[in-house]
């Protein structure tokens, strides 16, 4: 079998393959360990499907404690989230947290192909059109590479899924992503931080080695005087100096390394794909990044994508898809819904203000809220 993409979804996917006996390619264009725009928190219900599947190990080792989060919106509102039930996340960056993912797909027996680019799907075309391997590109040459079952996981820009039509960029909402890393930011706690603004939002973590994570989410408008995406740098200061809650806490931070730009974010994917390919992760579809919920899904719609590929290939490709999509379905709809929710309320200055009046007079509302976003059920 072959696996596109060794983030937290291929990893995981080559993994439970290669452990159940099949012969796994996991095949990323990148050179690893490599760094990854993310906010670096795995909330709750990451860390109890990783621990599921034992791989949780390295991540417990080397991440930091996340109690909760702490969450604050316009006119000072500001409200402290601890998990329930003494749960609690990880904060690990990318950079490591994918190199672990990895190196426990190559100790289960996965085969992994590092600085190799998947050009496209080779699709055969019987009675239906069927997935047969990928092309792949290496130092300027292509080669096949042929396989039963191919997964892609090759992340929110899939080459699989946009090359064969099955994903695109909608037309709304149309947001980026500026991340980056700062030292010397004063009150950094065993908090997760989400500012909710009007329009816009800035998530801040702190990450091991005692830096800061940032995260600024926002459309980009430049008629209404943003500052042009390919000066991120200042973009992402001014949101920062001109926000009340954070200003003083980045007087005197610094960048650690130029920011990350990704976007536009939003990614539409059809459930369906062609017999031989199966998605997961972002590729599959992405999420909002504001709920913390993207690694979650990238395990555990790996975790269902292998036992659909073991199905494929043991008892054929009918129905297989339709099962995996009711599963994907039970698994995931209720968070779809409740992130593209909160993506609406985000995108309406007078629902930020509102929800944030809620939340000062009623904050148990929005503590319930973030323990089911970070998977601890809905609790006060
Ligand atoms: C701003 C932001 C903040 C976020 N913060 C959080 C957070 O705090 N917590 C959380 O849970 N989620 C967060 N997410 C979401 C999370 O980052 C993703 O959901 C997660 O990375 C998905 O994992 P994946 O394995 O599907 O894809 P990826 O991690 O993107 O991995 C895809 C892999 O495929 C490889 N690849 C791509 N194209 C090819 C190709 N053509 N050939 C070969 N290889 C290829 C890439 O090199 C990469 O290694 C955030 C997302 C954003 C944008």
């Amino acid at each position: 079998m072959i696996v596109v993409g060794a983030g937290p979804a291929g990893a995981v996917a080559a993994t439970l393959l290669a452990r159940a006996g099949a012969r796994v390619r996991l095949i990323d264009r990148a050179r690893f360990p490599r760094d990854k725009l993310c906010g670096d928190t795995m909330n709750p219900g990451t860390l109890a499907a990783l621990r599921r599947l034992g791989m949780a190990g390295p991540i417990e080792a080397r991440g930091l404690r996340v109690d909760g989060m702490v969450v604050t919106g316009e006119r000072g509102v500001r409200v402290v989230c601890r998990y329930p039930r003494d749960l609690y996340g990880r904060a690990l960056v990318r950079r490591e947290l994918d190199a672990a993912l990895v190196e426990q797909a190559l100790a289960a027996g996965a085969r992994f192909e590092p600085q190799t680019t998947v050009r496209r799907a080779i699709v055969g075309q019987g009675r239906s059109p069927r997935v047969a391997g990928v092309v792949v590109g290496v130092y300027g040459s292509e080669r096949e590479m042929r396989s039963r079952v191919v997964i892609a996981a090759d992340g929110r820009h899939s080459t699989l899924t946009f090359g064969l039509g099955l994903a695109r960029h909608p037309a709304r909402p149309r947001r980026w992503a500026v991340g980056a890393y700062f030292d010397n930011v004063s009150g950094l706690t065993a908090f997760g931080e989400m500012h909710v603004r009007r329009g816009r939002y800035i998530g801040v973590a702190l990450v091991p080695g005692g830096l800061a994570n940032v995260c600024l989410v926002k459309p980009w408008d430049l008629a209404a005087g943003d500052i042009p995406l390919r000066d991120a740098q200042a973009a992402l200061r001014r949101e920062l100096t001109r926000d009340d809650a954070l200003a003083e806490r980045f007087a005197r931070a610094r960048l650690t390394v130029p920011p990350v730009v990704l976007g536009p974010l939003a990614v539409e994917v059809d459930q369906t794909a062609p017999d031989g390919l199966l998605l997961a992760g972002d590729a599959a579809g992405f999420i909002d990044p504001m709920t913390g919920d993207g690694l979650r899904f990238a395990v555990c719609g790996a975790e269902l994508a292998a036992r659909s590929a073991l199905q494929a290939l043991d008892q054929g490709w009918d129905g297989v898809h339709q099962r995996l999509a009711a599963l994907r379905r039970r698994e995931f709809a209720a968070k779809w819904r409740f992130n593209r929710t909160l993506r609406s309320l985000v995108a309406s200055p007078p629902a930020v203000l509102a929800a944030g009046a809620v939340a000062s007079v009623a904050p148990s509302v929005l503590r319930r809220m973030v323990g089911f976003a970070g998977d601890c059920g809905f609790t006060d």
